[in-house]
């Protein structure tokens, strides 16, 4: 049986359960920025796969540390046991984050390292003598994962829409989309007055308030809003002078995405907490990072069992993910990736921009290694159907897009080569050319 005759018969896949929806397409092999499929097509992955791939697919130093590590130790518990791989990795994020994140704590995703934030911010009130500090704000257009909790955090959308009676509450502020500004400014001459209602949620109840979490920079599921930098540091001064919490997701962001090492570098702000998942191990194999100060980590520290912070996965810290991460730190700086997105980023920005005045292009968003373009159609949203229209399109031109909904967006992995960013820019202006926005 083919891959796709046995995938049809036993896969559930997320996202993709429309019946009008194409087969997953099978991919038998990757290297460098293309994957190569089943029927033996080639395939630019102009999404990263799901935005975790920086040093391209099949990197031999990565392939060797996770050989390597395989031979010495492939996972064990993470309580009450240690490893070199996790003990090393951990030091090594403390001198890579910002200032002031001193302790790292381990799980295995995205949406884990979210929801251990919440938990641990939720439960640090609780062990300094705050226990009325119970709620989290987010933000519009959020995204903060799949699980219980993360979703919670994230803006109502159609991932969260049949849950909403299962989800905490969350107060909601403004997001800093500027393109649709939630308060009608404009950015060549607002004060970010977006800010304001984040202020006033702090005005009215900042004392219930646990933490305020954020995806700095760029806000990436729900629509791919790059943030006027001032809003970012004007979020620190708010969580500073209501003495909340300030929780940034960097699960997206971390690891250079957004041209510095991390979002929160833009500012530059320090965050309370940090989530990190995707680049941390080059794209290879999950794994979550929530990194916290000393003084919530302190808090946690106790004779009183019930001050402990009981969380923990099965596969907490496995030493093969954490392996491959050092390996992947490392070549993030002996590949230069940072000057890398720095020139990614200045050919992003001379071809996105063009692409501007095409008429079904209503703006253009650029950070990092990542360019967006906002289409014209319909009421715009994920559901928009020219997402789904345009996926198929690239394929069948040996591009991996995937937009979300009228968001079309370009995220590849960082050692693209510039004939390689051309070429895929050139396939999205020629299926732009005959597009109408719906
Ligand atoms: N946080 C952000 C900002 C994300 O973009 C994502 C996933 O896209 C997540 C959390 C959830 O990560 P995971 O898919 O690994 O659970």
């Amino acid at each position: 049986m083919t891959i796709q005759e046995i995938d049809r018969a036993r896969v559930w896949h997320p996202y993709t359960q429309m019946q009008t929806a194409p087969p997953p397409v099978p991919i038998v092999r990757a290297e460098g920025v293309y994957l190569y499929t089943e029927d033996g097509r080639r395939i630019l992955d102009g999404i990263s796969s799901w935005w975790v791939n920086i040093h391209g697919h099949g990197h031999p130093r990565l392939n060797e540390a996770l050989a390597r590590q395989a031979r010495e130790l492939e996972h064990v518990m993470f309580a009450g046991f240690t490893h070199r791989p996790a003990a090393e990795l951990a030091d090594r994020l403390v001198a890579l984050l910002p200032r002031g994140l001193t302790r790292i704590f381990y799980s295995d995703n995205g949406s884990t390292a979210v929801e251990v934030a919440l938990k641990m911010s939720f439960q640090y009130w609780q062990n300094v003598g705050q226990p009325q500090r119970r709620e989290f704000i987010a933000l519009d257009h959020a995204y903060h994962g799949d699980t219980v909790g993360a979703m919670s955090a994230s803006a109502e959308s159609p991932f969260t829409a049949p849950f909403q009676r299962l989800l905490f509450p969350v107060e909601r502020a403004h997001a800093p989309y500027c393109f649709r500004c939630p308060v009608g400014c404009d950015r060549a001459t607002c004060s970010i007055d977006c800010l304001r209602r984040l202020e006033s949620i702090l005005a009215s109840r900042g004392d219930s308030i646990a933490a305020v979490l954020i995806e700095p920079m760029l806000q990436a599921a729900g629509g791919m809003i790059v943030w006027p930098v001032e809003f970012l540091t004007g979020v620190r001064q708010l969580c500073d002078r209501y003495r909340v919490l300030m929780i940034a997701d960097e699960v997206l962001t971390g690891f250079g995405r957004t041209g510095k090492m991390f979002a929160c570098e833009h500012g530059p702000v320090r965050p309370d907490i940090a989530c990190l998942s995707k680049a941390l191990t080059g794209g290879y194999l999950p794994l979550g990072v929530t990194a916290a100060t000393e003084e919530i980590y302190a808090s946690f520290l106790s004779n009183d069992r019930l001050k402990t912070f009981f969380h923990g996965h099965s596969f907490t810290a496995n030493p093969l993910a954490c392996a491959v991460a050092l390996a992947s730190l490392d070549l993030l700086i002996e590949d230069r990736s940072m000057d890398r997105v720095a020139r990614l980023e200045a050919l992003l920005r001379s071809r996105f921009t063009a692409l501007r005045s095409r008429p079904v292009v209503a703006d253009a968003r650029i950070l990092g290694g990542v360019a967006a373009l906002e289409l014209r159609a319909g009421q715009g949203g994920y559901l928009e159907p020219i997402g789904a229209r345009l996926a198929a399109e690239f394929l069948s031109r040996g591009l991996l897009l995937r937009p979300l909904g009228n968001i079309l967006y370009f995220m590849p992995p960082y050692v693209i080569t510039d004939a390689e960013a051309h070429w895929a820019i050139d396939q999205i202006e020629e299926v732009l050319a005959g597009t109408r926005g719906d």
